[in-house]
Parts: structure tokens; C-alpha cells; sequence
């Protein structure tokens, strides 16, 4: 598993806290409670990897974790998106850091949009999958807490969301089920980011 010494890094709340704009990012994009920090412990096979992306104060930054022993290749968490309680003005600077980063940054390969099976595809995560599709990089939905619902209403829901996405953002973008509870679906997971990051 090339994701088993991700590390934290850096975090980032405004444009030059960047890291040099020379390698290879993955972004994980996801509303709050979606389940995206779940997704990215197992994705990682850590218990607490992605718990300094929720300390208070980080929650409007982009955290970045490398992975050793690369020196160039990162998985970017995108916290802070669909916190309802940012005030007016942070929002606008999160909104302008985020929007900027995903126009310009060279080094992101891919978007990770992380969403509880059971409520796919709302605003956040159509501005994200928006972002990704206009700047022609592939994005990758991972439907997660699947272990919530039985097998045949997985498959509906995973089949609604991929026809729904295909007809909205066409063949950059794909689906698959997933759960941080049960693991379903990690390996997937992790080998269509390892592609993405050429590991
Ligand atoms: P985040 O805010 O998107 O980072 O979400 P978390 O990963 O912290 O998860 C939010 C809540 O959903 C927590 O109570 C998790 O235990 C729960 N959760 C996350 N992933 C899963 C999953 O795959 N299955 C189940 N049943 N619960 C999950």
C-alpha cells in the first residue's frame, strides 16, 4: 500500500503557504460528516491520520500529507467545506483560496469527492466535481457508509449517481462504493489515486 506512510505535512490558509508547485496531488473533497476523514485513515490504514485536518483553526485550511518515500507526491484534504458556522468574510477567502487552487494548481492529477451514499451529489459536491471537470481532470466519487444500506440498494444508488454524474460532467468522472467501517471498496480506491499520482 504506497499510502501507508502518508504523513502530515504542511497546512495551508492562503496561497504562498503552498508547497512548490511541482509534483503530483490528489484533492479529497467532502461535506462535513460525509465521512471523508474515515475515508482517507483507510485509504492510509491509520487510526488518525486525517484528525488534524478537523483542529479548530485548520478547519479552513488545505492539509497536506506526502508520502514517504516520495518527496513529490501528496493527498490534499479540503476541510472546512459545508461548515455552516464560517463567518461571512472567511467564507469568501475560502471560497477564492479554493477556487484559485483548483484553476492554477499544475501539480493536482485528481479530485476525491467523498459523499454518504445515502445523500449524493449536493451543491458542495457539484461546485468540487465543477471545479475538476472544467479544468479537464478526472474526479472520482467515493460513495461511502455503504455498510448503511443492504447489497441491491448499493448498486441502485451507485448506478443513479454514475448516470447523474456521466450526464452532468461526462467521462472525466467515476463512481464506486465504499465504506471506512466494513473497507469495502479501499483497494479500489487507492488504485485509482496511486494511477493518478503515477505511484
Ligand atoms: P468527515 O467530517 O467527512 O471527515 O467525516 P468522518 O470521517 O469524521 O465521519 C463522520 C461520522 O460518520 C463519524 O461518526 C464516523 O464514524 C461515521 N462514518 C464515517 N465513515 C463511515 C462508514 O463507512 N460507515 C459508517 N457506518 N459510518 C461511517
Amino acid at each position: 500500500n504506497p499510502f501507508a506512510r502518508a504523513r502530515y505535512m504542511l497546512a495551508a490558509h492562503n496561497p504562498p503557504q503552498l508547497p512548490p508547485d511541482g509534483g503530483f496531488e490528489v484533492a479529497f473533497a467532502g461535506r462535513s460528516n460525509a465521512g471523508k476523514s474515515s475515508a482517507l485513515n483507510a485509504i492510509c490504514q491509520q487510526n488518525a491520520l486525517a484528525r488534524v485536518s478537523k483542529t479548530p483553526g485548520r478547519t479552513q485550511q488545505l492539509v497536506f500529507f506526502d508520502l514517504p518515500p516520495t518527496t513529490d507526491r501528496f493527498l490534499v484534504d479540503l476541510p472546512g467545506y459545508g461548515y455552516a458556522k464560517v463567518p461571512k468574510d472567511l467564507q469568501a477567502h475560502w471560497q477564492a483560496f479554493i477556487d484559485g487552487y483548483f484553476r492554477t494548481r499544475q501539480a493536482l492529477k485528481g479530485l476525491v469527492v467523498v459523499m454518504d451514499i445515502r445523500h449524493p451529489l449536493k451543491d458542495y459536491d457539484r461546485q468540487m466535481l465543477g471545479y475538476a471537470v472544467s479544468r479537464g481532470l478526472p474526479a472520482h466519487a467515493i460513495l461511502t457508509k455503504a455498510d448503511k444500506l443492504g447489497r441491491g440498494a448499493q448498486g441502485n444508488a451507485m448506478l443513479a449517481v454514475r448516470k447523474e454524474m456521466k450526464a452532468e460532467y461526462g467521462d472525466l468522472v467515476s463512481v464506486q462504493l465504499f465504506s471506512g467501517e466494513s473497507k469495502q471498496g479501499v483497494d479500489e480506491a487507492r488504485e485509482v489515486i496511486a494511477g493518478w499520482l503515477e505511484l
